[in-house]
């Protein structure tokens, strides 16, 4: 079923193209893109193409999902799988928009074992073999006017990547060529030098959210990386020689 797959593919790839308006548009409005070479561009291309034809995306509370949000949100999903498979995202499909931040109530549990329900607004989330969910106003912030460290898809679809051996933890599964140890050491001390700055009251290398969990220590130095590579290999450099490592990416290079 092998050539099946690989005619699919071609087919998806000439007869459903991304439209080169709405590519042009966004790798020109996107500082995020301008990194990268007209031949990464082009796979790029390519990988949204048959991620698009792969996923369902599905607007909320009366947003009318555009062809041009599923690119924007395609290509930064992408940028992550760029030099990986595109296969990463395999086994889900839904993509849920919604206009902005959404409220969701959770359970908390407190220090002496209270249990409580809780409001909160977030701006995204990944379910393990379910959806990912976005807000779409964070998406186009992040795109047009993009702040240091912050980019909600990448975030989200970084997590995605640890969710293919269970449950996030910052613990993603590895390509064959890189030593679990290098990655355990590089990030455990990353870690707990953020959450020691945190304590001592100091400024945090990146993002203090990064200190909550180690699942989300890893989505956040994943921000770093694409958004902001310099910052990240400055404040931890043997974290970045991992996370090129993983996502076969020199965004400095
Ligand atoms: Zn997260």
């Amino acid at each position: 079923m092998k050539w099946l797959q690989n005619w699919l593919t071609r087919y998806q790839l000439h007869h459903h193209p991304v439209p080169h308006h709405i590519w042009r548009m966004l790798i020109h409005q996107a500082p995020l893109f301008h990194g990268l070479s007209a031949v990464e561009k082009a796979h790029l291309r390519e990988l949204c193409t048959l991620f698009l034809q792969r996923k369902n995306f599905i607007g909320t509370q009366e947003l009318a999902v555009t062809k041009e949000m599923t690119v924007a949100i395609a290509a930064q999903a992408c940028l992550l799988t760029l030099k990986r498979s595109l296969d990463d995202y395999g086994g889900w499909s839904d993509i849920v928009v919604y206009p902005a931040a959404f409220k969701v109530n959770r359970e908390v549990t407190d220090s002496i074992g209270l249990v409580s329900h809780e409001d909160s607004f977030l701006g995204g989330e990944a379910w393990s073999n379910g959806p990912v969910i976005l807000s779409w106003e964070t998406v186009k912030t992040d795109l047009t006017t993009p702040r240091s460290g912050h980019n909600l898809v990448i975030h989200e679809f970084a997590h995605k990547l640890d969710m293919l051996n269970g449950k996030a933890n910052g613990m993603p599964p590895l390509p064959a060529d890189m030593v679990r140890s290098e990655w355990t050491r590089a990030f455990s001390e990353g870690y707990e030098s953020l959450q020691r700055q945190i304590e001592h009251r100091q400024r945090p290398a990146i993002n203090a959210y990064a200190a909550t969990a180690p699942a989300e220590f890893f989505a956040v130095c994943s921000e770093y990386f694409f958004t902001t590579p310099r910052h990240l290999q400055h404040a931890f450099p043997a974290i970045y020689k991992q996370l090129a490592l993983f996502y076969r990416q020199d965004p400095l290079g």
